[in-house]
């Protein structure tokens, strides 16, 4: 099972910003609903961009059962950020969980 389903870390730590071409409201998959403006040709998650960060996407508690509601609309981002990354171990650290690296065999 993913680490994801017990983690959220990375959803309370990065503003989540991206082009607007990813809004539903262009053709993309992410639901304008759920995001702001922040200048002509960007948008971010709403709740990614004020401390402390949450997006309100995330359904759950931090390092407990947590779950993207939009999971598969998610932006750029988020299916670019892997389990296991640098920014991933990161954004665990930070929140006081153990990285995951090793038993990835990363
Ligand atoms: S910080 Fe890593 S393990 Fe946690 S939800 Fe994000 S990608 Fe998954
Ligand atoms: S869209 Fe989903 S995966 Fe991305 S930060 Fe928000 S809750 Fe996390």
């Amino acid at each position: 099972m993913s680490a994801c389903t017990t983690c959220g870390a990375c959803c309370h730590s990065y503003r989540v910003e991206f082009s607007v071409y990813e809004l539903d409201s262009l053709g993309g998959p992410v639901p304008e609903a759920m995001t702001e403006v922040v200048n002509g040709s960007t948008c971010r998650m709403k709740g990614t961009g004020v401390v402390p960060i949450r997006c309100t996407a995330l359904e759950g508690e931090l390092g407990q059962l947590t779950l993207c509601r939009i999971y598969e609309q998610r932006p750029c981002p988020c299916t670019e950020l892997e389990e296991g990354s640098y920014g991933c171990n990161k954004a665990r650290v930070r929140h006081g969980l153990p990285p995951l690296g090793e038993w990835l065999g990363n």
